[in-house]
């Protein structure tokens, strides 16, 4: 395998750029965004299209898309993260089917702008397979589709059926998706960037955000501080009417913030490029995405340079909530991944993986995104996606834009708005509960791989722990 120095394949094909406009002291603007991944260029983008006279800054530590969104699967999908069934109970069917509605559009509104803005990231709308290798992953595929909102777009495929999308071996049916394309993130990410210096947005790279400070009004009970919420920097404090917080799983590294997104790694590997003698052989001559229903899932997509790229867990957590930036994965994961693809793909057994990284998640303790602002502080927060941001982003920064513009619209009553997430617990408990979830997960896919047509007890348990 060969390994460079980009966090990604994808920044390696594109080359890493080097951070710019590195913020050279203390400054006052209109709106601050902290994180430039696509939360925080997509409010910027449609902030700067609602009001062009803003005066808008992203503070980046190191440059536009250096985190998951330079990193991701480049799955472009309408899902809902954490599923829709606690919007239903909560918030009833209409307002969880506007929500459904509203992530349909935003894979078409992504496609859209991409293609208005000239951002040409390899998108191509090839909808999404999940397919059953056992017979408890097939229950589980038929409970996803009885379950499922009509608005979800879910067909229900025969083992031919789904082996006429894509032949992955033993399989014994699937569902498919409509709403899903694929992307290639970094270009989409360094495309977004582009769009928004040309706009007049400023990106400080380079420029490690250690605190934000909400604004305060002099009688506020906490004591005095700054009236407008100020973002604190190794370069200087900036101060805006609104700060945005889009760290996502690095959220963690911020003042005061250690326990409120949990830092969850996810790992890919790119093969080398594949031959088209061997993709017909394999049988996946379109661009669907592909993924197992496994409790531990491996995710796909066929590249534009026809190679996969396919992801799962890896070593999802870090004692203390430790984040690994820098991308790296382990060799454990990268043979797991690698025989994943020989797995599903016997044919494949003679091709050789290129490359392998690893990137971080912002998981909130109810495992659902969410995005707000408070009025009275200037602050307001965006993320906790889990492994389902890259549509969701986009939705995030149209709500968001419209949130920190005072306007009232059919997004910013979205049931997703202003909901707020517990901590998680202190250590060791986070650690031991991670642990225990993911040691559930294995137990329950080696246990089903064994035979039974029923969800293993071991996933039930694990899922009660992770209180999913
Ligand atoms: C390996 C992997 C595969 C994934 N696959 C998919 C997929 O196929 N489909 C899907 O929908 N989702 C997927 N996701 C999730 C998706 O990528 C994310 O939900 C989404 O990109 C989040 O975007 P974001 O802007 O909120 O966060 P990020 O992209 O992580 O951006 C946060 C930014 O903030 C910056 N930052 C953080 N802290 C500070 C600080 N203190 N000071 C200054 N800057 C700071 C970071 O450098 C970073 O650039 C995947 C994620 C990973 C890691």
């Amino acid at each position: 395998m060969s390994k460079v120095h980009a966090v990604s394949h994808w920044w390696n094909q594109i080359g890493e750029p080097e951070p710019s406009d590195i913020l050279q002291g203390s400054l006052t603007c209109d709106v601050v965004i902290v994180g430039a991944g696509f939360t925080g260029m997509w409010t910027a983008y449609y902030l700067k299209k609602l009001d062009p006279s803003l005066d808008i800054r992203i503070i980046e530590a190191r440059f536009a898309g250096f985190g998951a969104s330079g990193r991701n699967g480049g799955w472009l999908t309408n899902t809902i993260t954490g599923g829709h069934e606690w919007y239903l109970k909560k918030f009833g069917v209409e307002a969880t089917k506007r929500f459904q509605l509203a992530m349909n559009d935003t894979v078409a509104e992504v496609i859209r702008v991409a293609e208005a803005e000239g951002i040409d990231a390899d998108i191509f709308k090839g909808g999404s397979l999940m397919v059953a290798r056992t017979p408890a992953a097939m229950q589980r595929t038929s409970k996803v589709f009885e379950s499922a909102l009509p608005e979800e777009g879910w067909q229900r495929l025969s083992a031919k059926e789904s082996q006429e999308h894509i032949n992955i071996s033993d399989t014994l049916g699937g569902l498919w998706l409509p709403d899903c394309a694929r992307i290639h993130p970094a270009k989409l990410a360094s495309g977004l960037a582009n769009v928004l210096r040309k706009m007049g947005v400023r990106i400080h790279e380079g420029t490690i955000t250690s605190q934000i400070i909400p604004g305060r009004e002099p009688d506020d009970p906490i004591g005095p501080g700054p009236k407008l919420p100020t973002v604190i920097t190794e370069k200087g404090e900036v101060q805006a009417q609104v700060v945005l917080r889009a760290t996502e799983g690095f959220t963690t590294l911020l003042k005061g913030l250690k326990r409120q997104w949990l830092p969850l790694n996810s790992s890919m590997i790119v093969t080398e490029e594949i031959p088209e003698n061997l993709w017909n052989e394999i049988g996946w001559s379109g661009y669907d995405t592909v993924e197992d229903a496994a409790h531990i899932y491996s995710y796909a997509q066929r590249t534009k340079d026809n190679r996969i790229a396919i992801g799962g867990r890896g070593k999802p957590y870090r004692f203390g909530s430790e984040v690994n930036a820098s991308g790296d994965i382990a060799p454990e994961t990268v043979e797991q991944l690698s025989n994943v693809v020989k797995t599903w793909f016997p044919a494949l057994s003679g091709i050789g993986v290129d490359y392998g990284w690893s990137g971080v998640l912002g998981v909130p303790r109810t495992w659902r995104a969410t995005l707000g602002l408070h009025p009275g502080s200037g602050m307001a927060w965006a993320g906790g996606y889990v492994g389902t941001g890259v549509a969701a982003t986009n939705l995030a920064g149209r709500t968001m834009a419209d949130l920190i513009t005072g306007r009232e619209t059919e997004l910013t009553t979205l049931p997703w708005v202003n909901q707020e997430a517990r901590f998680w617990e202190p250590e060791p408990l986070r650690w031991i509960g991670i642990q225990s979830v993911y040691l559930g997960y294995r137990l329950a896919d080696k246990s089903e791989s064994a035979g039974g047509d029923k969800t293993s007890v071991f996933a039930k348990l694990a899922n009660l722990l992770a209180g999913r």
